[in-house]
């Protein structure tokens, strides 16, 4: 060890929850570097503007999106999942953790999102849209103005076949840069950690993408995939741990979800908190939301992560302040899950440092507990969700039964029966039905 390794391992040992974490028990942490949300907007690198750039992006392509995948068209090219009430589910967690529920309890079904099936289908094709947007701009194809449908045609796929795109991916990111990339004609590769499951390569391999896969995990495949894409200068490398446009792609989820809000009639506001949990892997999904979240609700939104108890990689970067500079492996932890898409050993540095005044606190959850809760939604709602999306479901119930501080702290105890609660369901509806039912019997063991 050099002596920087000596002093951040003698260091950290002081923290309390990292002994908790070495053990993989479940732990809750409440960060104390939130900030007030006003003066954490103002320093932000990342804005307001920035954001609704990305919004009036998607909005430009909605015409393309609906041409050529039909079902986005109902919903006129938006890309967008349901935001439902799951009150037999909350009733179920109030009763097997013995820990009454206040407030109303939501899933925001991004496991449904259309072309790909999960959080991916936010950030993921919105890089690609804004890079083959820039391509086409550049080479005067299109102006902003136009119908953007006419990228669906010959003529733009063989002018986009000229160019390449990679990524790096434990499974999902893959689905959503490999399924937009080859319908808009790019030759694209994705590079696949050895956790990622057999089904997604093949889906990828069917649609003519080129799955590349290692023996190693998710931030070794990103590595490769980084090296091989800087030896082409046609090929554009999707940096899922530093992409300010994947990024900027999750954080449209907000302004959708206060749409979504108002349409079911529920208020936020100072009397009525909203609080929502995210599944966090290398944290650009659960980030970005989170973020854009912060922009809309401000104070009245309180946004917790969630991750695995063998990767808690984001939650392990914030308490230590180390950010990227620390893995869960550098303390012992394995960063094996059935959580795909979670299983991180190391956090996005960019995320970490543009999210730490926003996050509220985070949460940790066993693979055993995301089976159990994956099998509990199937019975009382109905809903069938990937392990690593139920991470945020215990949420409520460590709000309710650690959370109190936090919450005096905050003004909100005496508004918790105001309470909404958003689960932030990231992935699922195209797990095929037996391994869906595998899931759904190790729950029940
Ligand atoms: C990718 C993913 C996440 C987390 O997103 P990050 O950007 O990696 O933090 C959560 N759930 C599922 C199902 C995912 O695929």
């Amino acid at each position: 060890m050099n002596n920087r390794e000596i002093s951040k391992s003698l260091d950290i040992e002081k923290l309390p929850l990292i002994k908790k974490l070495k053990s993989l028990d479940e732990i809750f942490w409440v960060n104390p570097n939130l900030e007030n949300s006003k003066l954490a907007i103002e320093k932000s690198p990342l804005t307001a503007a920035d954001i609704k750039a990305a919004e009036e992006r998607l909005n430009r392509f909605a015409p393309y999106i609906s041409k050529v995948f039909p079902e986005t068209r109902a919903a006129n090219g938006m890309i967008e999942s349901p935001l439902v009430r799951i009150p037999s589910m909350r009733k179920k967690l109030a009763l097997d953790n013995g820990q009454p529920l206040l407030g109303d309890l939501l899933l925001k079904c991004d496991s449904h999102l259309p072309i790909s099936g999960s959080i991916k289908a936010r950030g993921g094709i919105y890089e690609i849209l804004k890079h083959a947007e820039q391509l086409a701009l550049s080479h005067q194809m299109l102006t902003i103005q136009d119908d953007y449908s006419i990228l669906a045609s010959e003529k733009f796929r063989a002018f986009f076949s000229q160019y390449s795109i990679a990524v790096g991916s434990t499974g999902n990111l893959g689905l959503s840069i490999g399924i937009i990339s080859a319908k808009l004609g790019f030759k694209v590769t994705v590079h696949m950690s050895a956790d990622a499951k057999q089904w997604k390569k093949d889906l990828l391999r069917s649609k003519n993408v080129q799955v590349i896969e290692y023996d190693s995990d998710y931030s070794e495949a990103v590595t490769q995939g980084r090296i091989q894409a800087e030896a082409d200068p046609s090929c554009y490398f999707v940096d899922d741990e530093n992409s300010k446009d994947l990024f900027l792609g999750y954080a449209v989820a907000a302004s959708r979800l206060k749409h979504q809000l108002e349409q079911l009639e529920i208020v936020v506001d100072e009397n009525h908190p909203l609080f929502v949990y995210l599944p966090c892997g290398v944290g650009g999904g659960p980030g970005g939301v989170a973020f854009g979240l912060k922009q809309v609700f401000k104070d009245n939104v309180h946004c917790f992560f969630a991750e695995p108890t063998h990767s808690p990689c984001m939650v392990l970067g914030l308490m230590t302040g180390f950010h990227d500079q620390i893995s869960v492996q550098d303390i012992g932890i394995d960063n094996i899950t059935a959580a795909d898409g979670l299983a991180v050993g190391r956090p996005s540095g960019f995320v970490g440092k543009v999210i730490e005044p926003f996050l509220s606190g985070s949460f940790t959850i066993s693979d055993e507990n995301l089976y159990r809760l994956l099998k509990d939604l199937v019975d009382t709602e109905d809903i069938h969700l990937e392990p690593s999306a139920l991470a945020g479901m215990i949420g409520p119930v460590f709000l309710c039964r650690d959370g109190m501080d936090y919450l005096r702290n905050n003004k909100v105890l005496d508004k918790m029966s105001n309470a909404t609660h958003v689960v932030w369901a990231t992935g699922g509806s195209m797990v095929p039905e037996d391994m869906m039912a595998q899931y759904y019997q190790k729950g029940s063991n």
